[in-house]
């Protein structure tokens, strides 16, 4: 296996007994990139200048007997949705061409701190809201298991980018499912952290009360290492939790093994015999399953009757989020101004007119009709009590179970353009993603099997608020049971 497509752990367990070198995997990645990124196109930004320079930097630490973070001029890349002082942040979006934060988010002060080497900023659907990275204004990514195929998203380019050895790991965003559905899509590991485990601050808002960071990653060891960088409590960001942030890579250091004994996952009652549960994917999960119980787990059933809403609630509350977020997009504070006329009122028209794309514009208009006087309680606030039901069937359920296991995406990979003109089936991809952010607790989608024809299957588990080191241990149990972490696409 060639060095870009090595887990990271693994990578920094080498260079530390000098078998290999920082600059050697960086080249790695560099040459990767070289060769597939004008099939995949991962990347919005992508700067090759200085990544070597600072894996050598990295390799000069090493040389002094420095102690090094696992992370430390590795290759790592991040979604466009993280403001990068001094590197233009867009969003995936034409009204942030041309926006150079002056500061860096929370998770990017964090990796900082640790060596970070950002090879690029990835892409994704504007402003976060798709799920195939098709609404994004610099074009689509393609999956590095099927070019014809989408990657997922929104994180789909940072998804991509893993899965193709073009980055050794990354952080996302998932509002409803954007880390784990891409993750899902393309055989990496994917994890949303418990609402408030990751600070917001500076990753660029589209739906605040569900928005949260975490990592993309090769294997779960690789994800447990980032999410235990970016975690933390952050007086920027005032629903970042003040809880101590745990241990999460030192976990896996003595092995998963027996972290399934004993372990009740819970079943979700209600998704069996779904209409729009793809059968590939039902019967890949009913394997998965059987992978926990042979682990030792105990499957119970437990009931959510409210999942059948969570698209339903999700779609009115997303939207009246970002109808409010996106308000600041004037064309006076950031990036783009299509009219320089002297009238105000013509010149934010046109700048947003010409702006933003159209799911945008039609989340937008969503979430000001939902929000509108005489509509306000039939929608949002009814939305907001579904949601509070929801929140509550969770935490029913988890009185019953340790962990609850589900399909990362009721559906595999489509292809490119399939859902494009259908909002609606695009919506109904988020069905297993969503009702996470809307409880606010952790989920992981791991490499769960294939399909007979060769396209990826995300297995998701769940837990209650702030247990992550319990998903953990789970997703690397199932992980060290089967193969489907180890295998690679091949591309070109
Ligand atoms: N697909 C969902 C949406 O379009 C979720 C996106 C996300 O998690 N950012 O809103």
């Amino acid at each position: 296996m060639e060095l870009c497509d090595t887990p990271l752990h693994l990578l920094h367990e080498r260079r530390v007994k000098r078998e290999i070198s920082t600059e050697e995997i960086a080249r790695s990645v560099l040459e990767r990139i070289e060769s597939v990124e004008a099939t995949v196109n991962a990347f919005i930004t992508y700067d090759p200048g200085p990544v070597l320079d600072r894996a050598r930097q990295a390799d000069g630490q090493l040389a002094k007997g420095e102690n090094l973070s696992p992370i430390a001029g590795m290759p790592i890349a991040l979604k466009d949705i993280f403001c990068t002082k001094g590197v233009e942040t867009t969003c995936g979006s034409r009204i942030l061409k041309g926006f150079v934060p002056p500061y860096d988010a929370a998770v990017v002060e964090k990796l900082a701190a640790q060596g970070l080497n950002l090879v690029g900023k990835t892409n994704m659907d504007e402003f976060a809201m798709g799920s195939s990275t098709e609404n994004s204004a610099f074009g689509p990514t393609r999956n590095p298991w099927n070019p014809q195929c989408v990657p997922g998203g929104s994180s789909g380019g940072m998804a991509a980018a893993v899965a193709a050895g073009e980055a050794l790991a990354g952080i996302g965003s998932d509002t409803g499912g954007s880390i784990r559905q891409p993750a899902a899509f393309t055989s990496v590991v994917g994890l949303k952290p418990t609402y408030g485990r990751v600070s917001r601050y500076g990753m660029i808002a589209f739906a605040s009360s569900l928005d949260q960071g975490g990592p993309l990653a090769r294997d779960v060891t690789d994800a447990a290492i980032l999410l235990e960088i970016i975690s933390g409590a952050d007086a920027r960001d005032a629903t970042s939790s003040s809880r101590p942030v745990p241990e999460y890579a030192r976990l896996l250091k003595t092995g998963a093994e027996g972290a399934l004994k004993q372990r009740k996952v819970g079943l979700i009652r209600e998704i069996a015999g779904r209409s729009d549960l793809h059968p590939e994917v039902a019967a890949q999960f009913a394997e998965n399953l059987q992978t926990l119980a042979s682990l030792g787990a105990e499957i119970v059933e437990v009931s959510l009757p409210g999942l059948e809403h969570a698209i339903a609630v999700y779609y009115i509350l997303a939207p009246c989020e970002a109808s409010s977020n996106l308000g600041r997009y004037d064309g006076v504070r950031y990036g783009l101004r299509t009219d320089h006329s002297e009238n105000l009122e013509r010149m934010y028209k046109n700048t947003r007119q010409e702006g933003f794309g159209a799911e945008v514009k039609r989340r937008i208009m969503l979430g000001t009709f939902a929000l509108s006087a005489g509509y306000y309680d039939a929608y949002y606030n009814k939305a907001m009590k579904i949601r509070e039901l929801l929140r509550r069937e969770f935490a029913a359920a988890f009185d019953q179970v340790h962990l609850i296991a589900l399909p990362t995406s009721p559906i595999p990979a489509f292809r490119l353009g399939e859902k494009l003109d259908n909002p609606l089936q695009m919506y109904l991809v988020d069905a297993f993603t969503l009702p996470a952010n809307l409880a606010g607790i952790p989920g992981i989608s791991i490499p769960g099997g294939f399909t007979p024809g060769g396209l990826p299957l995300g297995l998701q588990l769940l837990a209650p608020h702030f247990e992550e080191q319990r998903l953990i241990l789970a997703a690397k149990a199932f992980e060290d049971a089967t193969p489907y972490h180890l295998e690679r696409p091949q591309l070109g």
